[in-house]
């Protein structure tokens, strides 16, 4: 459902994505690997519309996606970095001003339902300025839901997260693919996304140099060699 074909970006003179292409078929997990300064960060921002690709194209159900289109929008949610939460508002507050934004349908209902989902319906009028950074990634995560996106794009999710927390947000990942939702998943560390994805591709030096399917019976040490020699060779 999703195409990303032959994605270039030159940042200043440097050739950051050299034709990276990927598919993500509809419930699918894909988890894009690689080392730190991979190029991962620019082609997550040059997918979701963060970023300007310098060439190569974005096929969502068969339609090209334009810069700025509001169907993509619609359809693919993101997270990266930033949470565009705001401080000094409550679960509840913030999932409001975004449900209003997004003219989401059932607003009052929808928003219960996902904060429960998440696990942080009993703290849905807490200011979120105290949260933790696992409860801040949680709601983060219900706000880009509340549209009932088609696509998660998810930069480094599990960045900042104790184990708990970490079980948690794999949680919803995995309900989330069980319902239909197609994911991809970013991270520079393999054992984080391995027993997620379906599959796999490494990014290295802004080229995709192997993509593998796992099967849950791989054994990790296996893995976790094949992905060593694919990132230390060259
Ligand atoms: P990753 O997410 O895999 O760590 P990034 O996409 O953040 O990688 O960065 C890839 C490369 O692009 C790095 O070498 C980084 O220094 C460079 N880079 C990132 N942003 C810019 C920018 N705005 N201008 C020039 N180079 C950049
Ligand atoms: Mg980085
Ligand atoms: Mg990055």
């Amino acid at each position: 459902m999703l195409e990303i074909k032959n994605l270039t970006k030159i940042l200043g003179d440097k050739l950051i994505l050299r034709n990276v292409s990927l598919t993500l078929g509809k419930g699918e997990i894909l988890a894009v690997v690689g080392p730190n300064g991979a190029g991962k960060s620019t082609f997550f921002k040059c997918t979701v519309g963060l970023l300007q690709p310098s060439g190569g194209e974005i096929i969502l159900d068969g339609n090209l996606v334009k810069k700025k289109s509001a169907i993509a929008r619609k359809k693919i949610g993101f997270l990266g970095h930033e949470s565009f939460l705001y401080n000094n508002l409550s679960p509840l507050e913030n999932l409001q001003f975004y449900g209003k934004l997004y003219k989401v349908k059932n607003l009052e209902e929808r928003m219960k339902e996902l904060l429960k989902e998440v696990g942080l319906y009993l703290f849905k009028d807490v200011p979120i300025r105290s949260f933790s950074r696992g409860m801040m990634q949680r709601l983060a995560i219900a706000r880009v839901l509340l549209a009932e996106p088609d696509i998660l794009m998810l930069d480094e999710p599990h960045t900042g997260l104790d184990q708990e927390a970490v079980q948690l947000l794999n949680k919803i990942i995995i309900d989330k693919k069980n319902s239909g939702t197609s994911i991809l998943i970013i991270s520079h560390d393999f054992e984080q996304v391995h027993k997620l994805a379906d599959r796999v591709a490494v990014l290295k030096k802004g080229k995709i140099v192997e993509t593998r399917e796992l099967a849950e019976s791989m054994d990790l040490y296996g893995m976790k060699e094949w992905y060593e020699k694919v990132v230390s060779e060259g």
